[in-house]
């Protein structure tokens, strides 16, 4: 199964996904931006680590 990332917006199978602490709406975040610790930012304005 793949996912876009929300962040870079890359199709992959190597993803975490996570509510966002803020609204709850699901973040995906895939294991390149894991590891380069790309910040995601969420819809709501919330700017994760
Ligand atoms: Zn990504
Ligand atoms: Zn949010």
């Amino acid at each position: 199964m793949t996912k876009r990332c929300s962040i870079c917006g890359k199709l992959t199978k190597d993803f975490a996904e996570f509510p966002c602490p803020e609204c709850g709406k699901p973040i995906v975040r895939c294991d390149q931006c894991r590891k380069t610790r790309n910040k995601y930012v969420c819809e709501c304005g919330f700017e994760g680590p």
